[in-house]
């Protein structure tokens, strides 16, 4: 079936905001919310011998090495085809809300967050999150990606009220919370990981993004995010997560320094904990999304490290397409790629563009601005030859009329008036 033509509607959906709430420009004294520019740290990859999965990674090294780069991609598109033969490339409308920018964490490559005292940083009340998520309705979106820094003033009861308040005057599908900010929780409330998830989820949370993974090697993490949660713990808690019968996604942020070791382990860790929840039968990591770090404004702005190109991007696409096959879905990073490299991706395994980001505020802070409105996405991924449908979190197709998202609480515009 070829491409339908956009729908009138659907042809102006506005972006309300792409505009971070906070300054931009870098202090004098270093990077925005550093107090100093930070040495590089040295960084040495552990050996293939030491590594899970190290014959798979030295299987997929080889045919990284002996495949021309056209043929992995023309197999990644085979795969894609195969999983999904009717040529639909999905995408979601939602927006992406940031309710602190607090952090104690430090991430090395983040330029968003402000250290606790600091006079950028904010909270957003729940009255401005209702607020944010009734503009977002009315543009059409049908989730909030919700995700902060580690606040360490915001008690768990904060986290509970506010889903609650969510799901009682501004029903929507809450994807929300990374393994990090779930970890925090852990910390403050001291109660067991699947007790902090299971409230989370009682109280309204419907899925779990894939943040925070970034490279899944505890070596590179210790060089770019040494306070935050290691490789191991971040796979435990979206066990926990689909364990408790959510959904969530996964990612990794490449162009840190790492190598294609390093990369294939990460994919490889994630497949082996795709493999171990779809046996348990319940939540499961829904889709996989790459991208590059984008080093302005933060600490490693000045790092001596390769940063990703465009062809590591295709050939992270294709690679991952072909790696995880327990994974059904494959989203392309427009926001950092740019839409040419993201209509590329779409034929070199990727089947899903991600999200009309009404708002986006954490990849914007590094000065990369890649937003569209929603008849550009769907031009684009006509113009690839595809084929596309607005989705829901659970990769549902929405249709015009529907009751609503169909894998929350969220059941439809009367409902949440
Ligand atoms: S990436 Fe997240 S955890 Fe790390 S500093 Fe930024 S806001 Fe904090």
């Amino acid at each position: 079936m070829g491409p339908r033509p956009v729908p009138p509607e659907q042809r102006a959906l506005p972006i309300l905001s792409t505009v971070s709430p906070r300054l931009r420009e870098p202090t004098p004294t270093g990077s925005v919310g550093m107090a100093r520019p930070a040495e590089q740290p040295v960084y040495v990859p552990p050996p293939l011998e030491s590594r899970p999965h190290a014959d798979e990674i030295a299987h997929w090294l080889e045919e990284l090495r002996r495949t021309p780069f056209l043929e992995l991609a023309a197999r990644a598109d085979a795969v894609r085809r195969e999983k999904h033969p009717d040529g639909v490339v999905s995408y979601i409308v939602d927006r992406n809300i940031n309710y602190t920018n607090t952090c104690i964490t430090d991430c090395k490559f983040c330029a968003f967050y402000r250290r606790p005292k600091d006079g950028e940083g904010y909270v957003l009340s729940y009255e401005e999150i209702g607020a944010k998520i009734d503009e977002a309705k009315a543009l059409g979106a049908v989730q909030i990606l919700m995700q902060g820094g580690h606040n360490p003033y915001l008690p768990f009861d904060w986290y509970l009220g506010l889903l609650r308040y969510i799901k009682e005057r501004h029903p929507i599908h809450v994807h929300g919370f990374s393994a990090s900010e779930i970890e925090l929780m852990t910390r403050i409330t001291k109660l067991p990981l699947d007790e902090v998830i299971r409230q989370l989820h009682q109280a309204g949370l419907d899925s779990i993004p894939g943040a925070g993974a970034e490279i899944l090697v505890d070596a590179v993490r210790d060089v770019i995010a040494p306070k935050k949660l290691d490789a191991s713990r971040w796979l435990e808690i979206h066990e926990a997560a689909h364990e408790v019968g959510l959904h969530t996604t996964a990612t990794m942020m490449y162009g840190v320094g790492e190598t294609w070791e390093d990369r294939l382990e990460h994919l490889l860790k994630l497949r082996a904990s795709q493999a171990r929840s779809l046996k348990r039968g319940r939540g499961r990591y829904t889709a996989f999304i790459a991208w590059s770090f984008q080093p302005l404004h933060t600490e490693m702005r000045n790092w001596d490290i390769p940063l990703g190109t465009g062809m590591d991007y295709l050939r992270i696409t294709a690679l991952s397409r072909l790696v995880l096959d327990n994974f059904d879905n494959l989203q392309v990073s427009y926001v950092t790629q740019g839409p040419k490299m993201a209509q590329l991706a779409l034929r070199m395994g990727a089947n899903d563009f991600g999200s009309l980001m009404i708002e986006e505020n954490v990849v914007s802070a590094a000065g990369i601005d890649y937003i569209m409105p929603e008849a550009e996405i769907r031009r684009i991924i006509t113009e690839a030859g595809l084929q596309p449908q607005r989705r829901y979190q659970d990769y549902t197709e929405w249709h015009e009329g529907d009751a609503g998202c169909p894998c929350c609480a969220w059941r439809g515009t009367a409902e949440a008036a």
